[in-house]
């Protein structure tokens, strides 16, 4: 995977979606316009909301019809084509994997390949991983016990792709669901907790991998049509990932920043994917981080010198990590639990789910929904 280090001014140190979205100022309307423009066939982003739900044998099957907010399924290259469009040739320094960070007034980054580069502020999209993180001594993510594999199918054929609804089926261990992103392109997902050596070595074995999701599947109540075209996915789709999230408790411990330096997206608060808000929510800390960093260097004195900037740099971090701590901590608890709850097998937990599935929705919709206010 690229390492895209945004090169201008204020240093951002990785690039997946947060970097992206914070240095072109988000630019919302041309933005979703963007993104809009190739997915104009989806047919969701209409105006009323409409969730059901069903029992089927021992799975819950829920449908999303028709949005309250525009929900729409994104290819991730497409957000980031959008979001870097308008940035000024040459800012993006790609391939720049950073090693070590050194304290200093003014941090210094090095880099894999020698060099070092000095930084007034360093913001730490770096990912699960992150180096950033480990520097702020947050504690390493924790992996769920959970496993996930995804994958898009391009069949302007299928009828499945006119369905135009997303789709999930919840229980006995898993969670598959699959939704169109536009008449031709399907994007699927599986989640599920092995339960014996075996289902955790098909981990890193396409072909055990697709064997496991097929006899899932199989014993589910999904379409038959849908598990026929999951199944012609292409192999590299049966990759499966751990999933790992930030237990919600260091995440109002831990310093999301610290002098001149923080973390964002990923590297604040890895989630589950449950929610589906990973990415989003990536997006919100890009838009208030921007705002803080914007209102502190506009409040620039006219004589001032380096040390009231760092100052205000200081000020603008900390209130961004008042701002984002317990987001972080709802979105990261809240997927966790919807997770658990809706993968989760037996009699006990069948009852539960069904007494309190419109309230995981309820949970869907509104931390989905957040207002992260003006730019
Ligand atoms: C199965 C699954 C389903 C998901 N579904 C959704 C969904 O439906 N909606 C949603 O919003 N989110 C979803 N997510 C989450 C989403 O993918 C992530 O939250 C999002 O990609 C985080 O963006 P990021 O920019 O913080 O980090 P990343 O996208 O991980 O980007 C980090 C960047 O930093 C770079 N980097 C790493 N280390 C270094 C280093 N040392 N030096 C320099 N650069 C470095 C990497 O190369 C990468 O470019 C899902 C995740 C999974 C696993």
């Amino acid at each position: 995977m690229e390492t895209w280090l945004l090169q201008q001014g204020n240093k951002k140190l990785g690039a997946g979606v947060v970097g992206l979205a914070e240095s072109c100022r988000l630019r919302y309307f041309d933005v979703a316009q963007r993104l809009r423009e190739p997915w104009m066939r989806s047919a969701s982003g209409t105006s009323s909301v409409e969730t059901t739900f069903a029992l089927r044998g021992n799975f819950i099957y829920a449908a999303k019809v028709n949005m309250e907010r525009e929900t729409r399924c994104l290819k991730r290259n497409l957000l980031l084509q959008a979001l870097v469009k308008d940035l000024p040739p040459g800012c993006i320094r790609y391939s720049s994997k950073i090693v070590s960070i050194e304290k200093g007034k003014f941090e210094a980054l090095a880099f894999i390949d020698g060099s070092t580069i000095k930084t007034k502020v360093l913001v730490g999209c770096d990912g699960l991983n992150s180096v950033v993180a480990n520097w702020l001594v947050f504690r390493q993510p924790t992996l769920s016990g959970r496993f996930a594999c995804r994958g898009l199918i391009e069949d302007p054929q299928n009828p499945i792709m006119k369905r135009h609804i997303m789709e999930y089926f919840l229980g006995e261990g898993i969670r598959f669901g699959f939704s169109p992103c536009n008449d031709e392109t399907l994007y699927w997902f599986f989640t599920w907790s092995p339960s014996n050596r075996g289902e955790i070595v098909a981990e890193e074995d396409p072909l055990k991998m697709r064997e496991l999701l097929m006899d899932k599947l199989n014993n589910s109540t999904v379409p038959r049509e849908v598990i026929a075209t999951v199944e012609m996915s292409d192999r590299s789709c049966f990759v499966a990932a751990p999933l790992k999230f930030r237990w919600p408790f260091d995440l109002l411990r831990g310093n999301i920043c610290k002098d001149n330096v923080c973390v964002a997206g990923d590297a604040l608060h890895p989630m589950t994917p449950e929610l589906g808000q990973g990415a989003c929510s990536a997006l919100e800390d890009a838009v208030v981080l921007a705002r803080c960093l914007g209102e502190a260097l506009l409040r620039r004195g006219v004589m001032e010198g380096g040390e009231q900037q760092f100052e205000r740099v200081e000020e603008a971090l900390r209130e961004y990590a008042r701002g984002r701590r317990w987001r972080s901590f709802s979105l990261v608890a809240a997927s966790y639990a919807v997770g658990h709850m809706q993968q989760a097998a037996g009699f006990f937990m069948r009852f539960v789910k069904e007494i309190l599935c419109e309230l995981m929705a309820w949970v869907q919709f509104k931390v989905a929904a957040p207002d992260c206010g003006k730019l």
